[in-house]
């Protein structure tokens, strides 16, 4: 389930993302009702199994039964803005009616990551770079996406118009890059190859978690030709928990 809206008096619009047939809409009568048997299984995040019916217009829920509710996903603000992030990943990217069983593992494999309190902004970044590869929009991190010669380790640029790194040559004084560490780099690259129980051995220091977080949602909302929803909320629930300390910013 990725997000709901109140559908007429007492009903409820979802929009979902299944395994069988990719992202859809459908209504659930009745489930603003009080006694609401189905109301509690219809929450947004939550993995559900339902029996849909043919409706005049959308399908019409007939049974629903959670799976997995998520429940951390619901109890702790910073997971809420972390988990709203990734499900409005999934709902702008995609399109009504598109299977897309890997895209569905990933959703699945993430929002049971961030229910089990993994560290959740590598969680997030490690999402946004297979979702990139789902999605056919795989950055180069490997070659200089203008010259093709290899990237050395050294500070680069990226650009999102030519989707990926830029060397030193080429990404200088061009508009519209970004420079990205060479720490950055490393990270992602490690993220782009690796599995995920691999990548999550990583530990990223604030300072390159920041960078990386700006540099993704640059590239993304590239890609969407529009801004987030989510990022905004997620930085004021941040401004509101202690984080570490700028001293900190060590890498091991
Ligand atoms: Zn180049």
């Amino acid at each position: 389930m990725l997000r709901h809206s109140d559908w007429g008096e007492a009903d409820r619009l979802l929009s979902l993302y299944s395994r069988e047939q990719g992202k859809l809409r459908a209504v659930a009568k009745g489930v603003r009702k009080v006694r609401s048997r189905k109301a509690g299984h219809l929450e947004p995040f939550t993995r559900v199994n339902l029996l849909l019916a043919r409706g005049r217009d959308l399908p019409l829920v007939t049974q629903a039964e959670a799976r997995d509710a998520y429940l951390p996903l619901r109890e702790d603000l910073l997971l809420v803005g972390y988990a709203s992030y990734v499900v409005e990943l999934i709902d702008r990217f995609t399109y009504e009616g598109e299977e897309n069983r890997s895209l569905y593992r990933l959703l699945v494999d993430t929002l049971g990551r961030l229910a089990a309190e993994h560290e959740a902004e590598l969680v997030v970044r490690y999402y946004e770079i297979r979702l990139l590869d789902l999605l056919g929009f795989r950055p180069h991190l490997f070659h200089c996406a203008n010259c093709e010669r290899e990237i050395q380790p050294e500070d680069q640029y990226f650009s999102a118009e030519l989707g990926g790194v830029l060397c030193p040559d080429c990404g200088r004084g061009r508009g519209g890059v970004r420079p990205v560490s060479q720490s950055a780099l490393k990270y992602l690259r490690h993220f782009q190859r690796s599995n995920y129980a691999n990548a999550s051995r990583a530990r990223l220091s604030p300072g390159v978690a920041r960078e990386l977080e700006i540099l993704s949602q640059h590239y993304l909302t590239y890609l969407l030709e529009r801004n987030l929803n989510s990022p905004s909320f997620l930085r004021r629930v941040r401004s509101q928990v202690p984080q570490p300390d700028p001293a900190d910013e060590l890498e091991v």
